[in-house]
C-alpha cells in the first residue's frame, strides 16, 4: 500500500521504502562482521516488526534462526501503558544462543527494557537489540541499540509493519498519522 491509497490519514511520509532497505542494508553488514562463525537467533517481536525481519532476514548472508514474541503494552491507543504481557512466548530454548531482538520502535523503551531483561534470564550467549526506529523519550530508559535504523520525532507513525487500531501495517513507507484518525 502506497501514502496516496490512504489519501488524507496521513501528514507527512517521514522514511521512504527505498531509505529503509538502504539502511537495512548497512545494518546487515555490521550484524555479519560481528556474527562471522557464530549462530544467530532472530527474535521478533508481533506484531510490528514483521516487515522489518523479513527484510533483515532476506538481505543477510549468514545463516539465521528466527522465532516470534508477541508481548502486549499499548493496548489499541497511542500510549504506552508500561504494562508488559507474553501473548505468545518463543518456541526456542534461549540457552547458550545468540539472540538478537527485532523490533519496529523503541518509544518508552519500557516494553523493551522489560523484554530484554526477561531473554537474558534464559541463559543466552548474548542478547544485542535491532530497532528501525527509536523515539527521543527512549534515551530516558538506559537501552543499548546496538542496530538502529533511524531516530524519529516524537509523533505517533504508523506504516512498514506499524499499526493504528491494527491499521496501516501493510504501508511501504514510515508516516506520521494524521491526529484527526485519533482524536
Ligand atoms: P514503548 O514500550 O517503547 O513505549 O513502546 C513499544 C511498542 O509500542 C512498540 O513496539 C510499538 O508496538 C508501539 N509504539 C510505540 N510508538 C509507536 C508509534 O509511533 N506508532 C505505532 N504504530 N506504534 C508505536
Ligand atoms: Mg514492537
Ligand atoms: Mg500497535
Amino acid at each position: 500500500m502506497e501514502p496516496r491509497d490512504i489519501d488524507g490519514d496521513l501528514t507527512e511520509i517521514l522514511i521512504e521504502e527505498e531509505q529503509i532497505h538502504g539502511r537495512l542494508a548497512e545494518l546487515c553488514r555490521r550484524i555479519e562482521a560481528d556474527y562471522a562463525g557464530k549462530d544467530l537467533l532472530l527474535v521478533g517481536v508481533l506484531k510490528g516488526a514483521v516487515m522489518v525481519m523479513a527484510d533483515l532476514a532476506r538481505e543477510l548472508k549468514h545463516p539465521i534462526a528466527m522465532d516470534w514474541m508477541a508481548v502486549s503494552s499499548y493496548g489499541s491507543g497511542t500510549q504506552s501503558s508500561g504494562v508488559v504481557r507474553i501473548l505468545k512466548d518463543l518456541d526456542t530454548d534461549l540457552h547458550g544462543r545468540n539472540v538478537l531482538i527485532v523490533e519496529d520502535i523503541i518509544d518508552s523503551g519500557l516494553t523493551l527494557s522489560w523484554l530484554i531483561a526477561n531473554l537474558k534470564s534464559r541463559q543466552p550467549e548474548s542478547v544485542e537489540i535491532c530497532a528501525l526506529l527509536r523515539k527521543p523519550d527512549a534515551a530516558r530508559v538506559d537501552i543499548d541499540v546496538k542496530y538502529l535504523g533511524f531516530d524519529i520525532p516524537n509523533q505517533f507513525v504508523v506504516g512498514y509493519g506499524l499499526d493504528y487500531a491494527e491499521k496501516y501495517r501493510n504501508l511501504r513507507s514510515v508516516a506520521v498519522l494524521a491526529p484527526h484518525i485519533y482524536s
